[in-house]
């Protein structure tokens, strides 16, 4: 064929510039791009042409030759080229509906805002996802996830950030902080001299590592670790410091487009043993003494940030940012219980205080931190003392990947033997998620992508192993391997990271194997937890067999319960068992979820003491993360008897980590804040608009019309406790264990 033209074609260019179209252009991206031989490439060039002449027009545009392009290469059939070859992006009214007016539709995350940086993160989110699904994710792993076998986190930061972390503010008192990771793109700060530079230094290690990290960040020992530089300071200045802290994490809406850092710090009155006789790092970095010579500056503080909480902002609602994790640890009571009993304060008044138990019977002891939605790392596993010393104590989580389990127990059909393929098949797949994710994370930390957590904290040689994976025949195998050596230890080391797999929907599994719902039988529990035991024994093989450090988690699934729900009750129809209403919709999305994890149905009315024995009997079972979650009721209860409940919780169960959760509504016609989801300001009446919901998703606290719909309607569920009220009646803690 030979079709020359006699008039030349304008394209509109992706750079924004108008060119006479040139066949050869396509031919040699076809040939660099998609890897297809010089003849072949040609031949399709010229169909293009052809059809571009036929069309007549005025100019073409470059995206629009590419869609022509790619048909040709399905005529051609070059499948996997056009996978190559092809766009990724959103249909023109997706991006309006983004833009003009306010079809607010993600509710992905209850932590988003609309503002115009979210716009931004919507559109390149949307980008990355389906990049990744193309180019990272092998297709038999993006297919489960398609399925709703396995729900992969964060796959808009999959091939870009690592997910969580928790850092040691010791390192960046001692050298100065360096926000952009390398001191030549921002100014550099030495050490801190003053308490005000220390906290904001601190702070803003969580700010800067956000902007590298997908996920939750948060400073273990917060309160300790600021100890030394608090010296004679008065309490009002104490309670000034602790209030910079709120504001700073609670209005800076500056990471991960347009959302404040998802920030805890964890808390504790005195000084934990451990640290007892580590030197103690203080104003421009220098030591000062060892960390036990400031117990009572750690206590005021804690006092502080308590006072703080406990007040509220201007408004008198709660600070949404940071998460307060207090630690219970073993012998914390001896010493502290006014300190404690300040925290059951603010866990009775707004519900902020999340309890970490470090004294349950099977945490490796003080060597292990929460922050995120409930992950927590034991460096006991990780060699630590040498950063215990240096100030270097820092870990997260790479990669979290949720199983389905509901959909196992659809395929097994009541089989015991089948329910465990179904679930190991599942967990397999998450196993090699995980390892792509972590050499993708290396391979950002070698190319310089993540300037923040590269940046070394030593000046020893580090070698990364970085590998090319294959997957053909659905299984995951190292075709070859090559290593890079950076000049120093890395910020983020990958060997001292773990990655989680995570479960939900563990009663719906139970109520679709066994005929019965977690809370509803004594054999039904006994089967879930064989099934999170067999879990975890697997997730062991995997730690043993590559060398990574993999966590089972109780996952915080905010999207996921949701996801999965909505894609088994379409797909199993009347076998799937799912809770919420599908007749209720949300631009489409039916009003359906899956309990999380090994929670007992939220609406189940059970005593609570019966509630907290059975969830904590799986707590044990979990390495990654756990979380008991306590609904109150609107009453504001003692804090006494909160305090009560605590310490039984702590000592008499074995629950690793919990919270309780208030619901506030906020009048904005008032300003004022009442207990309750009401459907009117007790004080000045108003109704609708005028009232904002407030409670506890998964893992933090935020608005409820945030909330995706399956969410919104496990809230309406939720059966709420009267504490104190409910003492007299309720089963004793451990009388489920006996029965
Ligand atoms: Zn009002």
């Amino acid at each position: 064929m030979n079709y020359t033209s006699n008039h030349s074609i304008l394209v509109r260019t992706s750079k924004g510039m108008m060119d006479s179209f040139n066949r050869k252009k396509i031919i040699d991206s076809l040939v660099n791009e998609a890897k297809i031989d010089p003849k072949n490439a040609e031949e399709i060039a010229l169909e293009v042409e052809v059809e571009i002449r036929h069309m007549d027009l005025e100019f073409v545009s470059a995206p629009l030759i590419r869609e022509i392009v790619n048909v040709k290469l399905l005529e051609h059939g070059l499948e996997e080229e056009r996978k190559i070859y092809t766009r990724v992006g959103l249909p023109v009214m997706d991006v309006e509906k983004m833009i003009v007016g306010s079809h607010w539709f993600s509710k992905e995350n209850a932590n988003l805002q609309q503002n115009p940086e979210t716009t931004h993160k919507l559109i390149a989110d949307s980008v990355i996802r389906e990049y990744t699904m193309l180019r990272t994710i092998p297709l038999y792993l993006s297919d489960m996830h398609v399925r709703g076998a396995i729900h992969i986190h964060e796959l808009e930061y999959f091939p870009t950030r690592p997910f969580c972390q928790s850092h040691d503010s010791r390192f960046f008192f001692k050298n100065g902080f360096i926000a952009d990771g390398t001191g030549t793109h921002t100014a550099v700060a030495g050490p801190a001299k003053r308490a005000e530079v220390a906290l904001l230094h601190a702070l803003k290690v969580l700010q800067a590592s956000q902007v590298n990290c997908g996920g939750g960040q948060g400073l273990h020992n917060f309160n300790v670790f600021m100890a030394p530089y608090l010296g004679s300071m008065s309490y009002e200045s104490l309670k000034q410091l602790a209030q910079t802290m709120f504001f700073e994490l609670g209005e800076m809406y500056v990471a991960r487009g347009g959302q404040t850092v998802f920030s805890s710090v964890s808390l504790e009155p005195g000084v934990p043993k451990t640290y007892r006789d580590v030197p103690a790092i203080g104003p421009k970095g220098k030591v000062s003494g060892v960390y036990g010579d400031y117990e009572d500056e750690s206590t005021r503080f804690f006092d502080a940030v308590m006072d703080v909480a406990l007040e509220g902002d201007y408004m008198g609602k709660p600070f949404n940012w940071p998460k307060l994790e207090v630690r219970l640890t073993r012998d914390w009571l001896n010493n502290h219980e006014k300190e404690y009993l300040l925290s059951a304060k603010l866990a009775a008044k707004f519900g902020s205080t999340y309890y970490f138990n470090a004294s349950a019977p099977y945490m490796p002891g003080e060597m292990v931190c929460t922050q995120c939605c409930r992950f927590y790392m034991q460096h006991s596993d990780w060699n630590d003392e040498e950063d215990l010393e240096n100030g270097t104590l820092r870990g997260g989580v790479i990669q979290s990947t949720t199983i389905n389990l509901p959909q196992s127990a659809y395929e097994a059909n009541g089989n015991d033997d089948r329910l465990f393929e179904e679930v190991r098949a599942r967990m397999d797949a998450a196993r090699d998620i995980s390892l792509i994710k972590i050499n993708e994370v290396k391979k950002r930390l070698v190319d310089g992508f993540l300037p923040f957590l590269s940046q070394p904290v030593d000046k020893k040689p580090y070698t990364l192993d970085i590998h090319n994976f294959n997957s053909d025949g659905g299984k995951l195998k190292i075709a070859g391997s090559r290593s890079s050596t950076l000049d120093g230890t890395p910020y983020l080391e990958p060997d001292k990271q773990g990655v989680t797999i995570g479960t939900v929907g563990i009663n719906e599994t139970l109520k679709a194997h066994t005929g019965h719902e977690l809370h509803e039988s004594s054999d039904s529990w006994r089967f879930g937890l064989k099934l999170v035991d067999f879990m975890r024994r697997v997730v062991d093989e995997y730690t043993q067999e590559t060398g990574v450090y993999f966590g089972l988690v109780q996952s915080p699934a905010e999207s996921a319960a949701i996801r999965l729900a909505q894609m088994d009750l379409k797909k199993y129809s009347f076998k799937a068992v799912v809770q919420g209403n599908p007749k209720i919709s949300e631009n489409g999305s039916p009003a359906v979820y899956y309990t999380n994890s090994s929670h007992i149905n939220v609406d189940a009315n059970v005593p609570l003491g019966k509630r907290i024995a059975v969830e904590a009997s799986f707590h044990p079972l979990y390495n990654g993360g756990t979380i008991l979650h306590v609904f109150l009721g609107e009453a504001y209860p003692d804090a006494d008897a909160l305090w009560k409940l605590t310490h039984d919780i702590a000592t008499k169960t074995l629950t690793g980590y919990f919270a309780y959760t208030k619901d506030l509504t906020i009048c904005k016609a008032c300003k004022s804040v009442h207990y309750g989801l009401l459907d009117a300001c007790p004080k000045c009446t108003s109704t609708g608009g005028d009232l904002e919901h407030w409670s506890r998703i998964t893992g933090y606290y935020q608005e409820v019309s945030g909330w995706n719909s399956g969410k919104k309607e496990e809230l309406r569920r939720r059966y709420r406790y009267e504490i104190g009220k409910e003492a007299a009646t309720e089963q004793p803690i451990n009388a489920i264990a006996s029965s």
